[in-house]
């Protein structure tokens, strides 16, 4: 129709990667739920092996469905193509997977999604792999942990559950010197909010499980890249290790895209109604969301950012158990790990998502155990505000 890569990101959200079906015309993408695809002879067999005809094979290669979502998320993010991935840790490992061997080290954000940050101390670690976790929200830490065998950079901003943020155009430098590549998960964002690739980063991948799909139906992971070479090996190595998309997965994700804009419009709304109210409530004893001017990083929130998200980190006066009756006594946001979903949740990171890295090093990356994580949902902002209200009011 037209050059959608010229339009803006809602429309680009609303029409990335859809393509009336050829067969039928049907404007919502079929589920192509078939494991293999016919060959028409014997040399349409080997042209696709051969990667002469591009159709299709076999559905862990590749499904019609998945492609019009690893196509969207490919133009939004501005990646040459992506990889749709069986669920967000799925994507991380290709990458790891991909990049990491014998002796290869890795440098990356110390507050990482917690099981991101396992799989190298315990998994890769097994096969000879290093990993420097450093507070990334001071990007001289990033260099100063790169060593001659650094062939990764992987970042999350904002972090998890922490909410700092880390400069990406300064750490792609840093990376590029350094010889290795640098990869951002993008999770907390969506590409409507943070485009890393045009900021230097040469993979993103997200865990579409959150904001992208929204709806808490679906597990499921992209992985994007800058340049067709990386691509390509990232790709094989997904394939063969098996994490793909199933299409059902792809056809639900894409029906919870097409909305992302709508959602994560309101859930920042409602964020930034609500974490000035709790900045300004005398039980609350701090407050992280970058949508704030008391973040120390707003600057570069409004820098790299085209909005501060819609989750929120604060702690409460009386520690754990003051806010253990918060998460206890609010009535609307559920108590469930996740987020960028359209109802809101809430966690306890320390006992919970973080529990699995130990306590010093909890605390070395200032996830205390007072800290509460509120993943904002698209409620009304008012009843959120009351809810929260009152179960403040309870400690
Ligand atoms: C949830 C999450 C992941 C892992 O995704 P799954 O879909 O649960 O496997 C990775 N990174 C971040 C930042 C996340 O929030």
């Amino acid at each position: 129709m037209h050059d959608l890569s010229k339009m803006r990101m809602h429309t680009k959200v609303v029409h990335a990667g859809q393509r009336p079906d050829p067969e039928t015309g049907a404007v919502s993408i079929p589920i192509y739920q078939s494991s293999t695809f016919r060959f028409r002879d014997a040399d349409e067999g080997a042209d696709r092996f051969a990667g002469r005809d591009p159709g299709h094979i076999y559905t862990r290669l590749g499904n019609p469905t998945t492609d019009h979502l690893e196509e969207a998320i490919a133009l939004m993010e501005g990646g040459c193509g992506a990889l749709g991935a069986a669920s967000g840790m799925a994507a991380v490992n290709t990458v790891y997977f991909a990049l990491l061997g014998q002796g290869s080290h890795v440098v990356a954000t110390e507050s990482l999604y917690g099981p991101s940050r396992m799989v190298l101390e315990t998994e890769y670690k097994r096969y000879g792999v290093s990993a420097t976790f450093v507070d990334s929200s001071d990007a001289q830490n990033v260099a100063r942990a790169m060593r001659p065998e650094t062939k990764l950079v992987y970042l999350e901003t904002p972090s998890n559950p922490t909410l700092k943020l880390t400069d990406i155009r300064a750490c792609a430098d840093i990376a590029r010197a350094g010889g290795a590549l640098l990869c951002v998960d993008n999770t907390f964002c969506s590409p409507l909010l943070q485009r890393p690739l045009e900021m230097g980063a040469d993979i993103v991948l997200h865990s579409m499980t959150k904001f992208i799909n929204g709806h808490t139906d679906v597990v499921a992971g992209i992985v994007t890249a800058r340049d067709p070479e990386l691509f390509k090996r990232l790709a094989k190595v997904h394939k063969n290790m098996g994490g793909t998309m199933d299409p059902h997965q792809s056809w639900l994700v894409l029906r919870g895209l097409r909305t992302l804009a709508l959602r994560m419009e309101k859930a920042q709304a409602n964020s930034l109604i609500l974490a000035p109210f709790l900045e300004n409530h005398p039980k609350v004893a701090w407050v992280r969301y970058p949508g704030l001017a008391s973040h120390p990083q707003h600057a570069l929130a409004a820098s790299q950012m085209d909005g501060p998200g819609a989750v929120i980190s604060f702690g409460v006066r009386g520690g754990l158990e003051a806010g253990k009756t918060v998460i206890n006594n609010v009535r609307i946001p559920t108590l469930a790990v996740s987020l960028g979903g359209i109802e809101s949740l809430i966690e306890h990171p320390a006992s919970m998502t973080h529990a699995g890295i130990p306590q010093a090093e909890r605390k070395a990356a200032d996830i205390t155990d007072d800290l509460v994580r509120l993943a904002v949902g698209c409620e009304d902002a008012a009843d959120l505000q009351a809810d929260l209200e009152r179960a403040l009011d309870m400690i």
